[in-house]
């Protein structure tokens, strides 16, 4: 029996990468080494690594005046390296402020560190429709001369995905768009030259947990506050390619699988028609019963997290149960929401919704 893992994070990686990885544990491409025992300045790992950063750069056409970074400490760290980053930008009186979109559990996170460092201006909320929606672009109370404006472009909890791509240029006197991107990063296309900064840990959609990528554009480097830490300075990391510290060297060479894999996929574009597919074939089926619930407006409803709820949460286990002995596993809802969450991202093949879609039929005709 096929097994699914829908888990939100770590998540699901592509069978094929798993299993070149374990053929080269112990000896990658005849060095005699496994690439976990490598010096990360010997030849064999700068190749890793300068592939890896080739391949991201070309799967997501990451313009030339934008730095490709490899961090640690994950999106909860990047919360607090943001500000530490910009905040200082132009001259700026201290505190400056910043402006940040409130769409649920990790843009709140995310603003909550912010508030150490300066001022926040919560621009937009939807915490009064329980994060069941994204404010629309013209009711958000911009600053004038903001540092950055923050937004979580995809939120894993809550299930809510930026179907456009915010412009706030005019409004906020050109400050850099900021996007939290961990749980959706290479499942769509994006315009990167819209953005100023885009992190995301790598946990969800690229590789192992203990790698952070971080797409900065080259004018926002060298602003950092004082008191930001050596290793998260953004300038510092890009002036040493990422290598200032010990990067994560396994996780990096993961992922420079999986961005190979995607290009076998035909890259982006054709894993973003994939992913919508996937999606729909769910959200259909979600659509056309009572017996299960979506609360999500369905202009914003994520391609990657989809929540959803038995209309009989009594039901709870037993369907959780069951689902496991079809090979459907992680589907518990995140503690803060309840229910049920399936994470569908790109290395959930088609197959696996197929399966999930096929049991929640069966377990409705057993239970509705
Ligand atoms: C998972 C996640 C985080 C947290 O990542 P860590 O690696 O635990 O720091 C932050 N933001 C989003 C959108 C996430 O999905």
């Amino acid at each position: 029996m096929p097994i699914y893992n829908f888990s939100a994070g770590p998540a699901v990686l592509p069978k094929e990468v798993l299993q070149q990885a374990a053929a080269e544990m112990l000896d990658w491409q005849g060095s005699g080494m496994s690439v976990m025992e490598m010096s990360h300045r010997g030849k064999e790992f700068m190749s890793i690594l300068a592939a890896a950063q080739y391949d991201f750069r070309e799967l997501l056409g990451v313009p030339d005046n934008y730095k490709l970074l490899f961090m640690q400490g994950g999106a909860i760290a990047e919360n607090a390296i943001v500000p530490l980053n910009l905040l200082g930008r132009n001259g700026r009186a201290q505190p400056a402020t910043s402006d940040y979109i409130n769409t649920g559990s990790w843009s709140t996170k995310s603003l909550k560190e912010a508030r150490r460092y300066g001022n926040v201006n919560v621009a937009a909320s939807s915490e009064e429709s329980h994060y069941a929606q994204i404010p629309a672009r013209e009711s958000w109370q911009l600053s004038k001369d903001p540092a950055y404006v923050h937004i979580c472009s995809n939120e894993t909890i809550d299930g809510v995905e930026y179907q456009f791509t915010p412009d706030i240029g005019v409004d906020t006197n050109g400050a850099p768009l900021v996007a939290d991107m961990s749980s959706h990063i290479l499942s769509r296309m994006v315009d990167v030259s819209k953005y100023g900064v885009i992190y995301g840990g790598a946990q969800k959609n690229i590789g192992p947990a203990g790698l952070t990528l971080v797409v900065v554009r080259e004018d926002l480097l060298g602003h950092a506050l004082p008191a930001c830490p050596s290793a998260f300075n953004w300038k510092i990391v890009a002036d040493n390619d990422s290598m200032y510290n010990t990067p994560p060297t396994y996780a990096i060479y993961i992922a420079g699988l999986v961005f190979q894999w995607l290009k076998r996929q035909g890259g982006v574009t054709a894993m973003e028609q994939r992913n919508i597919a996937k999606a729909a074939l769910l959200y259909d089926y979600l659509d056309s019963t009572d017996f299960y619930r979506t609360k999500i407006a369905s202009n914003c409803r994520s391609r990657m997290n989809v929540p959803f709820f038995l209309a009989n949460e009594a039901l709870n286990e037993a369907f959780l149960t069951g689902a496991k002995e079809q090979g459907l596993l992680q589907l518990k809802g995140h503690k803060s929401v309840g229910g049920m969450r399936a994470s569908i991202y790109n290395a959930m093949p088609l197959e696996g919704v197929q399966a999930l879609v096929a049991y929640l039929k069966e377990f409705e005709k057993q239970r509705g």
